[in-house]
């Protein structure tokens, strides 16, 4: 028999054996199984790993932009080279479809061509006449090093939002990606390292809690990004915060949709399709509530139930497969019995998925739909994070919109309709920060932030565009004097 595969920290370019006793099984969620076994990082490997950034900081600051961008230039072209390999790794640890996981590479990809062009990003500005001989520049220093913390959801595209553009910006970085999903990180560093980028740039620590703490309470780390749940997401705030770091945390999230009744209904039910049910769900940008004009309402749920319906469950490496399995036997366990409390709470189960996940090897669960939904029922509030839509009914867009504006979360929002107007309205008075129209929830392209308000996010400057470069630098802002008299 083979000996179980085991993940190592990758710190100041060598691959380092944990040396903790804790750890967890890494699973193929579609087969149930074993892909490797991962040991949670310790304290001390924390600490090894931003003492390594710390000292490569002090040389890795001081190469020029220029340089800097021409190393992800590097990375951008060993990407393509492998954008198969990675998409097949993010299929296996994560269970997404493969076609779903070359978008989410394609995604990575696009994050470090914007990282790539930081020579246009760091310029600062000046102003030649601010008074009489006087002159005002601003100019852009990196922090230091800098900790993110990524989810499971997405190994590839989350990661890549924020260690390309803090590297590029001058700092160094500490990762601790999901403990659940090793595989792609595993593969990046392998690529990272034939780019040239010095050792010690980019550091990863595998692990959980005792990882995150450290990275909470090291005074040697300078930011915190963080991408995960709400529970999460709040802790990590609050204690770097409490520690005086400069922290982004993008969470949790419950998406609404609006269906007007002047909207084209079949456009509209294929675009929810797939944000509803594509990676079984687990997206923070999942369509997860669908309001709809009572008009239409009969007629769009037919043709939605009848689309989910016919959508092709399996194993994501295989060809023709939408929906993928869950990540844990957990997820699944957790998602049944949301569907359960569901039923009790009186909203109508259109279409089970529970049916579909019965007596299955790998954590399965159908496209789950069900309607008449209210905001005082738990599936309407809380974020399954699962291949579950709660269709409600409204008569209005404003009651659409309200209704939206009652949730404690607002990351993703989106309207379908022809109406310019109501488009205008919609923008205007949506709490929320990305929007859609006529689409399924899109998450904005790299060059854009990543803008969740309320819960969704907790911090000011968020992942992503211009607030990357705000967020992973600190200025300095030199006014001189430069009189004529002194010639
Ligand atoms: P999670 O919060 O369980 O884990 C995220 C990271 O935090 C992991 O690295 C994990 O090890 C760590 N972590 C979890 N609990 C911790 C604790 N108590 N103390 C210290 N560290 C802890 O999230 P997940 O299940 O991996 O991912 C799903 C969640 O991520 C969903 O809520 C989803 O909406 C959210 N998400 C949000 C965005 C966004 O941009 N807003 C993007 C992707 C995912």
């Amino acid at each position: 028999m083979s000996a179980i595969k085991k993940f190592s920290h990758y710190i100041d370019g060598k691959w380092i054996t944990p040396k903790g006793y804790e750890g967890e099984l890494i699973v193929n969620p579609a087969t149930e199984e074993v892909i490797g076994e991962l040991v949670y990082g310790t304290k001390d490997e924390t600490r090894l790993a931003i003492s390594v950034a710390k000292e490569t900081f002090k040389k890795w600051s001081q190469v020029s932009i220029p340089k800097r961008g021409r190393y992800l230039f590097e990375l951008h072209h060993l990407l393509l080279e492998n954008k198969e390999v990675l998409a097949n790794l993010i299929t296996l640890e994560n269970g997404k479809s493969f076609s779903e996981s070359m978008g989410e590479v394609q995604r990575g990809i696009e994050n470090v061509e914007h990282a790539a062009s930081i020579v246009n990003l760091m310029m600062g500005d000046s102003l030649a006449n601010a008074a009489s001989d006087i002159e005002v520049t601003n100019y852009r220093y990196p922090l230091g090093v800098v900790g993110c913390i990524t989810p499971f959801n997405f190994p590839m595209m989350v990661p890549f939002w924020l260690f390309p553009m803090a590297i590029a910006t001058g700092n160094t970085v500490v990762l601790k990606p999901s403990e659940k999903t090793p595989l792609l990180i595993e593969k990046m560093m392998t690529l990272i390292e034939k780019t040239g980028i010095p050792n010690g740039v980019v550091n990863v620590v595998n692990g959980s809690h005792e990882v995150v703490n450290e990275l909470l309470e090291n005074p040697e780390i300078k930011a915190v990004s963080f991408v995960g749940s709400k529970k999460a997401g709040e802790y990590v705030y609050k204690k770097a915060t409490a520690n005086l770091k400069r922290v982004q945390v993008m969470a949790g999230a419950n998406n609404h949709v609006i269906i007007l009744k002047d909207a084209n209904l079949d456009k509209a039910v294929f675009e929810l399709i797939n944000a509803s049910f594509g990676s079984a769900g687990e997206r923070c940008m999942a369509a997860a509530v669908i309001a709809v004009e009572n008009d239409i309402a009969d007629l769009f749920v037919a043709k939605y139930t009848s689309a989910a319906k016919k959508l092709v469950l399996g194993n994501g490496l295989k060809e023709g497969v939408f929906l993928g399995p869950v990540i844990r036997k957990e997820a699944k366990e957790r998602i049944f019995a949301a569907i359960q409390t569901g039923v009790e709470e009186g909203a109508s189960l259109l279409l089970d998925g529970r049916k579909k996940g019965l007596n299955t090897s790998g954590y399965f669960i159908g496209p789950t739909i069900f309607d008449h939904v209210t905001s005082s029922m738990s599936i309407w509030e809380q974020e399954l994070f699962a291949p579950i839509a709660c269709i409600t009914r409204i008569n209005s867009l404003k009651e659409g919109v309200d209704l939206a504006n009652s949730s404690e979360f607002a990351n993703g929002a989106c309207l379908f309709t022809n109406n310019t107007s109501a488009v205008r309205y919609f923008r205007e008075k949506i709490d929320a920060g990305m929007l859609g129209i006529n689409l399924g929830v899109p998450a904005p392209l790299a060059w854009f932030a990543f803008s969740g308000w309320k819960n969704s996010f907790f911090g000011d400057l968020h992942a992503n565009g211009k607030d990357a470069v705000e967020f992973y630098t600190h200025r300095k802002v030199m006014t001189a004097r430069y009189a004529e008299d002194d010639l």
